[in-house]
């Protein structure tokens, strides 16, 4: 696949391969270059008074043709997203289905309330909030869910009247390419514009825009936060997680193991909310333990163009390294090994009896990988869940109410999922983490609006 949609300016080249196989390229064009991204955001401000001011039932149409639009190409998409970033296609058809799903929600979000009515404090005037868009929303956006999460992003801004210019991750730029021609289909021109790209065109971006919604890493997420504070630019940044599995002792371990080796080795554990620390509580521990490394064992690290497999490859040959040098020197229980052949892959794994300071105990590996982890009872449990910097999803394994209350109450993440995989996203909720996790409002749901907008407070008086 080729194309230039902006256009190169003291271009480098944008390539993404194949991870599992990298001889494929998958596409090779030019980068948007920095004043091309600058000029994208422009073209998107020209764009912008018009699509505001459509009105809601333009944009509740438009979003609703989106829908419509992708879904026509659903199996396609799900095919270039096996190819591309190496997404089992399953879980790419599942994602595809979810990216219909999202603009079809959020095209009832143009006909409600945007504010309130107040009495004065004194006279006969009437006081009114009102939530306005912000202007052009700039989004950037990792590899991992290359169709839903730029449309989760894109669907809140335009129903609030704002235009889009996506910034997506270089692996994942033939992918945003297929979409964006999609989406463009279904809008008017001008309101979503692709800049691919990296880092420059990531940075020139997040200073070029109204607003500023980027996915990613903790470190680029931070520099991000920083360029677009910088210039006075609203930002939210959703980041990365260590996300702990607690699991008590009342729960049936087959299924917690289920649960979580999907959680830890689903796409490569390439998740923000994949399971990387489990801890075991009391005498769950022994049958846990069994469960869960017979769980992953019996997931092979396989060709993800099949339905039936759950762990494909990882994004690059630096991502495999990263997960067998973490994985060297502890005690395995599953794993640990290289797969032979041609493409990024490593299966899955569990460790144990890990010191205290080991990276796997506090660094984002984002690979098939977890630590088996021993607690004596469900409050050092959550003190250990609770011991490191980010805070984005814990699951927890029991049917005990009082110890899931207590669950609700003290673990520090932002979403807890009970008897279920710490992966998985309910769309329509709030989707976010605590600490270093998250930074600004919400993504998702109504609150995705709070960021998406500001609030203008309108005094109206009598004339005479
Ligand atoms: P990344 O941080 O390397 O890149 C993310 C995006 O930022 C890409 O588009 C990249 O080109 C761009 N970028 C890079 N440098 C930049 C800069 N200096 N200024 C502006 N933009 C820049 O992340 P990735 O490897 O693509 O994705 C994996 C990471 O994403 C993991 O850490 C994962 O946890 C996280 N993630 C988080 C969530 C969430 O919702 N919390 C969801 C999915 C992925």
């Amino acid at each position: 696949m080729t194309g230039t949609p902006v256009g190169p300016l003291l271009s480098s080249r944008v390539v993404s391969r194949n991870p599992s196989d990298p001889r494929d390229v998958v596409v090779d064009v030019a980068s948007t270059g920095v004043w091309r991204t600058v000029e994208a955001a422009d073209h998107a401000r020209d764009a912008y008074r018009s699509w505001y001011a459509a009105g809601a039932a333009a944009r509740s149409a438009a979003l609703t043709a989106a829908a419509h639009s992708v879904e026509q190409a659903a199996a396609e998409l799900a095919d270039l997203a096996v190819r591309e970033v190496g997404k089992p296609l399953t879980e790419a058809r599942a994602e595809v289905s979810r990216t219909v799903s999202i603009p079809r929600c959020y095209a009832q979000l143009p006909y409600e309330a945007t504010g309130s009515v107040h009495e004065p404090a004194s006279g006969a005037g009437l006081l009114l909030t009102r939530r306005r868009p912000r202007g052009v929303a700039g989004l950037i956006t990792p590899w991992n869910f290359p169709y839903a999460l730029p449309v989760w992003k894109a669907a809140p801004a335009l129903a609030a009247g704002n235009t889009v210019v996506l910034k997506p991750a270089p692996e994942a730029t033939a992918c945003a390419l297929r979409l964006t021609e999609l989406l463009q289909q279904a809008l008017p021109k001008g309101v979503f514009t692709l800049v691919p790209g990296g880092a420059p065109e990531g940075n020139a971006l997040a200073s070029a825009v109204d607003a500023v919604s980027f996915t990613g890493s903790a470190a680029t997420g931070n520099a991000v936060v920083r360029t677009a504070t910088a210039h006075g630019i609203p930002v939210q940044a959703e980041r990365g997680g260590l996300n702990a599995a607690l699991v008590l002792p009342d729960a049936d371990p087959a299924r917690a193991a289920a649960h979580i080796a999907t959680a830890i080795a689903g796409y490569a554990g390439q998740k923000c909310t994949a399971t990387s620390r489990v801890i075991a509580v009391g005498a769950a521990l022994g049958p846990l333990r069994d469960a869960l490394a017979d769980a992953l064992r019996a997931i092979p690290a396989a060709d993800p163009a099949q339905p039936t497999t759950l762990c494909g490859p990882l994004i690059s040959e630096q991502a495999r390294r990263k997960v067998l040098e973490a994985a060297r020197d502890v005690p395995l229980l599953a794993g640990g090994k290289p797969v032979e052949g041609p493409g990024w892959y490593a299966g899955p794994t569990l460790a144990e009896q890990v010191p205290s300071g080991h990276p796997l105990l506090h660094e984002e590996i984002f690979g098939p990988l977890a630590v088996l982890l021993h607690a004596t009872d469900l409050d050092q449990a959550v003190r250990m869940a609770n011991a490191v910097p980010c805070g984005l999803v814990t699951s927890v394994h029991t049917g005990d109410l009082d110890a899931t209350l207590h669950g609700l109450n003290s673990l520090d993440t932002g979403m807890i999922r009970l008897n279920a995989p710490s992966t998985g996203v309910d769309f329509p909720l709030p989707f976010d983490g605590t600490k270093s996790s998250s930074h600004g409002p919400r993504e998702q749901g109504r609150s995705a609006l709070d960021f998406y907008t500001s609030t203008h407070t309108y005094s109206l008086h009598r004339a005479t």
